[in-house]
């Protein structure tokens, strides 16, 4: 008997070996365990009224980021509603911002959450920031407004209240990555590939799943710290073992977002390679983490969006991530446009009083190749825009054919007057 155990041991030593002989594991700051404060602790400033976070260099108390999101509901009352997905092991409310414009109930789904590993903090911060400019740009800001009237948005600021809030509700100073029950949560999803969590699955964990199956999110982010790096999935494999399907797709993404930031922070995404994004078990390889979870179940791309190097960032230090954060965490709400069913199209029931007369025009081919054919000519100039609202075409009345051959495939909205429909070029 002992001899046989023995030999198992043996084999099991052995086995293990050459495992890790064979696919030596690289850090990876995200998984290291936490310290109890980062060494820009001491910097952390928290705002105890909605007033304070004017200038956005502060994180909000408890009760501050609650006012918050309330009195968004209530300035915006139009735009936006307040979901509480779940409550944390401690009760604490997770909450999230629903922002809506003029075509409810056809959208696509859009989802951003942040800081489940509760010392992530810089994620919580920068998803506030969006929620106000996104809801105070909006009827002014033209790419906002297209992205509102055509996105429904969802953002979750803090998917983790109790690990942020450790100490109490009134500082993120000692905040934690695991949950009230010291579970991490990004190891207590469950696994497509078949690997069981090593805890029971946690109530904030429970909370989201929901909120993910009564949803049809097309396309999500989890924002962390720890590292600035994109980590497209999937994390379970490297990318030699299982490349993930859209793989290419991700990598367009991931190099729009990093290009962007680098136009204002040249520095920045450079923790983990030069190009800023990875793989997720090219650099590591977890188990039973949320975005395999999100991707395999619930048909849903969503990426992990490492977005500051520091853990718990200096509050101070806040306003200038946001500075080069700010476009592409924007842009990357666009990037659903995409990848979104294309619905039947034409410009129809136009207001006589509007254009002169009534429009009923339909595009075909859609999707189209080199050329797009309208069934009338435009009744006025007319622009056509790309996903991210910037003008590509301008077009005068009377025209019949647009040309789009210097044009990239993507989804386009053609405006026409005050009415728009979609085109989608292969
Ligand atoms: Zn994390």
């Amino acid at each position: 008997m002992k001899t046989f155990k023995l030999l198992l041991l043996l084999q099991v030593l052995f086995f293990s070996t050459s495992v890790s002989l064979a696919q030596p594991l690289k850090p990876r700051p995200d998984a290291f365990p936490p310290v109890p404060e980062s060494k820009d602790a001491k910097a952390v400033q928290m705002a105890t009224t909605i007033a304070e976070m004017a200038g956005w260099d502060r994180y909000p108390t408890y009760d501050t980021y609650v006012a918050m999101m309330n009195r968004w509901v209530e300035q915006y009352p139009s735009l936006c509603r307040l979901d509480t997905i779940g409550t944390s092991v401690n009760g604490r409310l997770i909450l999230c911002m629903v922002i809506r414009g003029g075509n409810a109930g056809n959208n696509p789904e859009f989802f951003y959450s942040s800081t489940m590993h509760g010392d992530e903090v810089t994620g919580y911060a920068m998803m506030l920031h969006l929620i106000d400019t996104l809801l105070s740009g909006y009827g002014s800001n033209q790419q906002y407004t297209d992205l509102i009237n055509s996105v429904d948005i969802y953002i979750n600021p803090l998917s983790n209240p109790d690990g942020t809030y450790f100490l109490g509700d009134n500082t993120v100073r000692g905040s934690i990555r695991y949950n009230a029950r010291f579970v991490d949560l990004n190891r207590n999803y469950p696994d497509p590939f078949g690997t069981e969590p090593l805890d029971e699955e946690q109530p904030e964990n429970t909370a989201m799943i929901a909120y993910f199956t009564n949803h049809s999110f097309l396309l999500s982010a989890n924002l962390h710290g720890g590292s600035e790096v994109m980590n497209y999935p999937w994390d379970s494999f490297s990318s030699s073992q299982r490349p993930h399907p859209d793989r290419e797709w991700w990598i367009d993404v991931c190099k729009r977002f990093v290009d962007t930031c680098r136009m204002y922070s040249s520095n920045c995404f450079r923790d983990v390679n030069s190009e800023g994004y990875i793989a997720g078990g090219d650099w590591y390889v977890i188990p039973n983490g949320r975005q395999d979870y999100v991707n395999y179940y619930h048909n849903c791309r969503e990426m992990t969006m490492e977005i500051s190097s520091v853990k718990t960032l200096s509050s101070d230090k806040l306003p200038s991530y946001w500075r080069f954060l700010q476009n592409s965490l924007v842009n990357y709400i666009a990037e659903i446009i995409a990848i979104a069913p294309v619905e039947p199209v034409a410009i129809h029931d136009a207001d006589p009083q509007t254009i002169g007369q009534n429009c009923h025009i339909t595009l075909y081919p859609n999707p189209a190749g080199n050329r797009v054919f309208l069934s009338e000519s435009l009744p006025m100039e007319s622009v056509l825009y790309n996903a991210f609202g910037a003008e590509v075409l301008r077009l005068p009345a009377r025209q019949k054919v647009i040309d789009i051959t210097s044009l990239p495939a993507g989804l386009y909205l053609l405006r026409c007057g005050d009415y728009s429909t979609k085109l989608f070029k292969r």
